[in-house]
């Protein structure tokens, strides 16, 4: 483990990984414990290494195995908090999508589409709320001082524009489409590796498969998930940042999970959508489900809102009855219907909220929370992907101050991720468009390996846009441990059944 008096690699991988949980025993003292390597975690940790702060990280499975893999990946304005009142979250939305698009991580992220088919599911009172509200996304925006460069003006399209960004929509009675421009990441799970690698820059030791058991707010118990063993740590600081699982760590965490829901189909079944298809729930005037382009070649359709009571699953999964709605939602603006048959696979995830009352799920507040327990645990929950950097700069402010820690002030407004490229010196980068999308300046590194190897520059599947440097990549630089990691967080082929098959016998040609 080290402190930041000097700068790491940003490389994981199992042998760091073996050598700093052996010198965990008899290190230094650590300043700050996290606890989960989802996305709120791994930004708590980035926060309180750049800070100065000796940090260690550790995640139960793999970084994103919990609900930040299984999110839309957009990156949101806070147009919804707007709705309902919420000018402050709907900022500090906007303020943190601008710092993600424009600073931190310029790579992962990009300026989304998003149209509104005016068809005659779309009464005048509904047109107006959505022509509203977008004007509102449009003040946000500029309150952050987001360029319309980076994300244009919302405006009014042409039923033929509305047709080339969606395709499939029906021509009949479509009177054009209302257009406005958010941000949408390449992939959530790589978001959270990338942040993840950014903290070990920092000095910090992340550590996955690595679960805490009897948690106190200076000590806990780690265990080494390969090989059993565990390790008696004390620390001046422990956040908790389990999101689903916070109240396992700290039962005096009250949570109310709600589920969301994905289906996932070729992009030939959406003919080429370029944009976020955005379709008003029949009966409500303010709910909307959305279907986008997504890695892969695929298209995700989205998203339910429904209770979810009783144990928290490892990996959730979608219902029946979301199907069926999502299904029938969608069907209502396309030319041809779409059926179960035309699903190539779906996702579900858990939302982390509060439990603030009796409301139903859909108007608990999203907003986050830092919860200090009666035990000193430091619990951060709630919030979204959008909003990570602020939820840690907020947890550890609490921190500094809880534990009495002397830390310089956070850094990470300015700090951009490992990779972060953008204009000219994005131009700049010897690797295909596809590539440096996902990896971003580390692209010609990925590059390098398939023509110093060439078994590398092949695809890991026929037809499958990732090539087996990518995973010889994540194996020695992104702490991918397992098949597992390759396939369902480095990348995401495992959506899809069928690929995940195909696909893993260069998974497993990448450990051997
Ligand atoms: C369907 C859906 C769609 C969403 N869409 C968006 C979106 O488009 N944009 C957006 O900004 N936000 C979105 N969100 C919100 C966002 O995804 C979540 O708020 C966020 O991912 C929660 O992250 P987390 O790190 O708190 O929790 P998690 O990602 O669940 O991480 C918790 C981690 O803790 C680990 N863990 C648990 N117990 C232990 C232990 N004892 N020891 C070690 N590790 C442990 C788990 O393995 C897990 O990896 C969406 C959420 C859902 C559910």
């Amino acid at each position: 483990m080290t402190g930041n008096s000097h700068r790491s690699s940003s490389s994981l991988n199992r042998e760091r990984r073996r050598r700093e949980l052996t010198a965990l025993g008899d290190g230094p003292q650590i300043d700050v414990l996290v606890i989960g390597g989802g996305i709120t975690g791994v930004g708590v940790a980035l926060d309180a290494a750049a800070r100065g702060l000796r940090t260690v990280l550790v995640e139960k499975h793999d970084f994103a195995f919990g609900t930040s893999r299984w999110s839309s990946k957009l990156v949101h304005g806070g147009l919804r908090y707007l709705a309902g009142g919420g000018v402050g979250i709907a900022h500090e939305s906007a303020v943190e999508r601008d710092i993600l698009l424009t600073r931190t991580a310029p790579h992962l992220t990009r300026a989304l589409p998003q149209v509104v088919p005016l068809l005659p599911n779309i009464g005048a009172a509904q047109k107006v709320l959505v022509r509203t509200g977008f004007l509102a996304g449009d003040v946000l925006r500029r309150a952050a001082g987001t360029s319309p460069s980076v994300l244009p003006r919302s405006r009014r399209v042409a039923a033929a524009e509305a047709l080339r960004l969606a395709p499939t929509l029906r021509r009949a009675e479509l009177r054009g489409g209302l257009l406005a421009w958010d941000g949408q990441l390449v992939d959530d799970a790589r978001l959270v590796v990338a942040i993840a690698r950014t903290a070990a820059r920092e000095g910090a030791s992340v550590l996955t498969r690595v679960e805490a058991v009897r948690v106190t707010g200076t000590s806990a118990t780690l265990k080494d998930i390969l090989t059993g063993e565990t390790l008696d740590v004390t620390a001046r600081s422990v956040v908790n940042a389990t999101g689903v699982w916070a109240d396992r760590v700290d039962p005096s965490i009250e949570l109310r999970p709600s589920r969301g829901t994905h289906l996932v189909f070729d992009a030939a079944a959406f003919g080429g959508l370029t944009a976020s298809l955005t379709v008003p729930i029949p009966g409500s005037t303010s709910r909307f489900i959305f279907a986008f382009p997504a890695a892969h070649n695929r298209v995700y359709l989205g998203l339910t809102d429904e209770e979810a009571p009783g144990p928290v699953p490892d990996v959730p999964h979608a219902t029946d009855g979301e199907i069926d709605f999502l299904l029938d939602t969608v069907n209502t603006v396309l030319r041809e219907p779409l059926s179960r048959s035309d699903i190539r696979g779906t996702f579900a995830g858990l939302r982390p909220l509060l439990r603030t009352g009796d409301d139903s799920t859909a108007d608990i507040s999203r907003e986050h929370a830092v919860l200090t327990s009666p035990a000193g645990v430091i619990t951060v929950v709630g919030g979204k992907l959008t909003t990570y950097r602020k939820m840690a700069e907020d947890a550890m402010d609490a921190v500094v101050a809880h534990a009495h820690l002397a830390a310089a002030p956070c850094r990470t407004r300015v700090l951009p991720l490992v990779g972060a490229v953008s204009g000219a010196a994005r131009d700049a980068v010897q690797a295909p468009p596809r590539l440096v999308e996902r990896y971003g300046g580390e692209a010609a590194t990925v590059l390098e390996l398939a023509d110093q190897h060439p078994a590398l520059a092949a695809e890991v599947m026929p037809g499958m846009d990732v090539i087996a440097a990518e995973f010889a990549f994540a194996v020695a630089h992104e702490g991918a441990l397992d098949e597992a990691d390759l396939l369902d967080r480095r990348t995401r082929i495992g959506l899809v059944a069928a690929d995940r098959q195909a696909a893993e016998p260069a998974a497993k040609a990448a450990f051997g």
